[in-house]
């Protein structure tokens, strides 16, 4: 029957360690014989590129493809450019793949891209991750190399891509048909019509707010608070399920799932796994958790909000800078900006903002590098899918117990799933993400909380959050606040924001490059 990506993954466990003690001997024998690639179809290296740790789909497509006879070298995450071409070059590498999961590392991979070009490289170039698309590859990876560039949307496709581009019969016909849909692929992004208002009208039909009887709730604290060695048995209940069977690759909805007569068996088995390792976890406390969350006194300034050092709001403490939507849709009344949740400073109301760091991930890196020296990926895996899970739970729970401190939420009464929906009043929007698509506000955000400090978490040079099991955010607590998408921005606010981040407007555009509606170059 057909084989899912987990059993993939697993029969690899089971392979490697059956064969692991073997390994030695192998390769002696491989090279008497004079076959020393014999068993390789072909060598392959993997990386994630500098400033990013996105690992889970990267480990997968490894295991996934040494499974199926491809020699790996995966160089790990946060690697730049000059490692990944040094050691494809010194190791004749017959393949690339980059994988990247935040927006600066499409950046990147343009990058590394120009560069082997410029070294007169042409092996294929893979690019991966959930940041990553076929249109951005198209349109903005591909122009910078010669060689062949691919995206593969995900880790179970990888094998079939790669046996295509290594075959000396397919390869060239795959080559064109990737080029040709490369061209049809840039022709729809410049055919592409979004009706965008200018930044002025975008600002004078804010989401608008009665702020003279709006609710708005006082916290019963300002200032941060850390919570070190959270137990994991109490964030346990809050993990959301369905995104765990996504990371493998098996889709459904958590508990339905279990009974898809496709998938259902392989979710029950990953299911089963997955829980008896957090028993282990919790048991031996493998992971430690930790939060920092605060409440600040703020008001909006256009699209800015000035947080306060305390309640007689004479003195600014920092700002968060917000952009604002500018694509005018049917049936659409405004353009948003999370500034529109906070009062205006000169709107005579007394508004509070919150932020929090929240990971699960302390103790994860050496979790794996244990069950991988033990040539266990499977379970490798299964740590970082299951941090990942456990720093979103903590995320979730950290939220409630915000709701409470802000006295809004003292009386809410809701079920897990409830809560995992989001029904709640109030949103935790997070720096990166469609609402505030900027990550290099998180700055801001960890130098408040000294987050570093209070709960090891840190930001790479893209500013993405080390270890990866981790997950920050703003509180907003406006009854009608809400997610959106700001999406596409045109100059005129990109320079305004500029601006108000004392920022070079070339460097806003480096940050926000899949935002921009235009061509900075
Ligand atoms: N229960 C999910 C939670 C993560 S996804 C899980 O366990 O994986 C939902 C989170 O993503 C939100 O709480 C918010 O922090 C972030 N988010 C979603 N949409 C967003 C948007 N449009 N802008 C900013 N943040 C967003």
């Amino acid at each position: 029957g057909k084989m899912f990506l987990p059993q993939v993954v697993k029969s690899a466990r089971v392979m490697k360690k059956a064969v692991a003690y073997l390994e030695p001997f192998m390769e002696e024998e491989k090279r008497a014989a004079g076959l020393e690639n014999a068993a390789n179809r072909g060598k392959f290296l993997i990386a994630t590129v500098k400033g990013d740790v996105h690992d889970i789909g990267k480990n997968i497509v490894g295991v996934v493809l040494q499974c199926n006879n491809y020699e790996v070298i995966d160089l790990g995450v946060m690697v730049s450019s000059e490692i990944i071409l040094e050691e494809a070059e010194k190791q004749q590498v017959d393949m690339i793949g980059l994988s990247g999961l935040i927006t600066p590392s499409l950046d990147e991979m343009v990058h590394v891209a120009r560069e082997m070009k410029r070294k007169k490289m042409d092996i294929p170039l893979l690019i991966g991750g959930a940041t990553t698309s076929a249109k951005h590859t198209a349109v903005k990876i591909a122009p910078a190399y010669d060689g062949p560039i691919v995206h593969v949307l995900d880790a179970s496709r990888s094998v079939g891509v790669v046996e295509k581009l290594i075959s000396d019969e397919h390869r060239d016909g795959f080559i064109s048909e990737n080029v040709a849909q490369q061209k049809k692929l840039v022709e729809s992004y410049q055919e592409r019509q979004q009706k965008l208002v200018p930044y002025t009208h975008a600002l004078s039909r804010r989401f608008a707010t009665d702020w003279k009887t709006v609710v708005i709730d006082k916290p019963s604290f300002i200032g941060a608070r850390v919570l070190n060695d959270f137990p994991l048995a109490e964030i346990r209940p809050f993990i959301d399920w369905s995104p765990f069977f996504m990371t493998w690759e098996l889709k459904g909805k958590y508990p339905k799932i279990f009974e898809d007569a496709v998938v259902g068996r392989q979710a029950k088995e990953l299911f089963d796994d997955a829980n008896r390792l957090i028993d282990q976890i919790i048991q031996d406390k493998l992971l430690t958790a930790n939060a920092a969350y605060a409440f600040w006194p703020a008001g909006s300034d256009g699209d800015d909000v000035i947080l306060y050092t305390d309640e007689q709001r004479n003195e600014e403490l920092a700002r968060f800078h917000f952009l604002r939507q500018q694509w005018e849709r049917r049936g659409q009344k405004d353009f948003r900006s999370l500034s529109d949740y906070i009062a205006p400073v000169d709107s005579g109301r007394q508004d509070y903002i919150g932020g929090f760091v929240v990971t699960a991930g302390v103790g994860a890196e050496a979790l794996v590098e244990r069950f991988k020296s033990d040539h266990d990926d499977y379970h490798a895996i299964m740590v970082q899918a299951v941090a990942d899970r456990f720093a979103e739970a903590f995320a979730e729970l950290m939220h409630q117990r915000a709701r409470r401190d802000w006295n809004y939420g003292v009386e809410e009464d809701f079920s897990n799933e409830d809560m995992i929906a989001e029904k709640y009043r109030g949103i935790r929007p997070a720096a990166g993400y469609p609402a505030c698509p900027d990550h290099t506000e998180k700055q801001t955000l960890f130098k408040l909380l000294e987050a570093e400090k209070n709960t090891g978490v840190e930001l790479t040079s893209s500013f993405a959050m080390s270890p990866g099991a981790s997950v920050s955010g703003l509180y907003f607590g406006h009854p009608e606040a809400r997610y959106f998408a700001v999406d596409r921005v045109t100059k005129d606010q990109i320079e305004a924001y500029a601006a108000r981040k004392r920022m070079p407007v070339a460097e806003v555009e480096r940050w926000l490059g899949p935002n921009l509606a235009y061509d900075p170059e």
